[in-house]
């Protein structure tokens, strides 16, 4: 239970009623088919759910992090699939708020503001996970351009996406401190997509490799300045992992929902099964886990809403309780319908099956546990 403005409350109901309408019959489909389906795109085209942090200048709703969390979460409750092209396209809208020059927000957000265009993000190498500051991919100035050559995976909207917030190695720093930014759009010679990943859980989402062979990207798409890419990410991670741990909560509350609602229909010992204490204290610790997530990424939220950007460490402990109550919720909701859990006909297991996504995405749990023991310690 968190306190809604009038217009915040409005925006969730919204939301809400799309979902559980329009989107439930797309995400059955699209995890069977393992396929990424436009048809989310042009629903959330008509809800102007692709621009919820653009600046209104160049047609965006610039919403409050309250009110994009909400978002993230309410689609999440119904189709974590789609969840992930919201908040992926926050993520990149993210890096590029606390990045770009003027030139470029009139360039990048005037084509967004547009319509239609849909980013990924694309940090994660194959020998650079966790470790970001071991990336090997590079880029190279050749006069009024830069050469990529390297290759990321598992990216989210990969293929799909028509630009892509994209982080490399310049120069001859180290670590973290050579890490740059750029926006490599879609038809930028040499830049190519891999293969397409075939996945446990979210299957309606598009996650692939990406390939850069000599790719020539103009050096107007460098974000800030050479080696400023870690600075970016930092900046970006403190409102991204709030927002998959708002999918993660979307997740653990739409299990839930079904879950009690299985409880009061089922009848077994001539009664329904949510009269057996067993169950009520399963259903009780689920709906203690999902709250408790709920309070500390709102909390986190109108901290951001309030300026304050202090937050890495909160942010990592809502990411970590949320997704891994994410787990642990669909898990015990796919126990509490039984038999008919397991079977694909009802809707739990997929989402047990997209909760594991969340304990992985944007720094596994472990890397968050890291932060925020470091946090403690230093
Ligand atoms: C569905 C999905 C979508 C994704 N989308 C994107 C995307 O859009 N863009 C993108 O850039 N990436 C994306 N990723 C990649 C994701 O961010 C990485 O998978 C994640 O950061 C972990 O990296 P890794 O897979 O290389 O694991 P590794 O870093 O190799 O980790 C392997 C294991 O070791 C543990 N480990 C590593 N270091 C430590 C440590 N210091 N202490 C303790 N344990 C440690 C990890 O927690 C993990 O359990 C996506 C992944 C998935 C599954």
């Amino acid at each position: 239970m968190i306190l809604l403005t009038e217009e915040q409350e409005m925006i969730r109901q919204t939301v809400r009623k799309m979902a559980e309408e329009k989107l439930a019959p797309i995400a059955v489909r699209i995890d069977k088919t393992g396929e990424f389906s436009r048809d989310v795109v042009d629903l959330f085209e008509q809800y102007d759910l692709l621009r919820l942090k653009l600046p209104k200048e160049y047609g965006g709703l610039e919403t409050d992090h309250t009110t994009y969390y909400l978002v993230i979460e309410e689609i999440a409750r119904v189709c974590a699939s789609s969840s992930m092209l919201v908040a992926t396209q926050g993520s990149c809208l993210t890096s590029l708020l606390v990045s770009v020059d003027q030139a470029q927000a009139k360039r990048f957000f005037g084509r967004l503001g547009k319509g239609n265009v849909i980013m990924s993000w694309a940090l994660t190498e194959p020998s650079a996970g966790s470790d970001v500051g071991s990336m090997r991919t590079r880029a190279v100035q050749d006069g009024d351009h830069y050469i990529i050559n390297g290759s990321k995976c598992f990216i989210t909207a990969g293929g799909i996406a028509d630009m892509y917030t994209t982080f490399v190695r310049t120069g001859n720093g180290r670590g973290t401190k050579a890490l740059t930014g750029f926006v490599v759009e879609k038809e930028t010679p040499g830049f190519s997509v891999g293969k397409i990943e075939d996945k446990l859980g979210m299957r309606g989402s598009q996650t692939s490799e990406l390939i850069f062979e000599d790719a020539r990207v103009p050096k107007e798409n460098l974000l800030g300045q050479e080696g400023g890419g870690w600075d970016i990410l930092i900046e970006s991670i403190k409102e991204t992992r709030l927002g998959i741990a708002a999918q993660a909560l979307g997740i653990a509350q739409g299990a839930l929902d079904y879950a009690t609602n299985y409880a009061k229909q089922r009848i077994q010992f001539n009664r329904p099964i949510s009269e057996f204490q067993g169950i009520q204290f399963m259903l009780a610790d689920m709906k203690i886990q999902v709250e408790a997530s709920r309070a500390l990424i709102y909390q986190g939220a109108a901290m951001l809403d309030r300026g304050i950007r202090d937050i890495l460490p909160s942010a990592a402990m809502a990411k970590c309780l949320a997704s891994d109550t994410a787990m642990k919720v669909t898990t015990d909701a796919v126990q509490i319908l039984g038999g008919y859990g397991y079977m694909k006909d009802y809707p739990v297991e997929r989402m047990m099956r997209d909760a594991k996504s969340t304990q992985i995405t944007e720094g596994t749990n472990q890397i968050q546990r890291v932060i925020i023991a470091g946090s403690m310690l230093k």
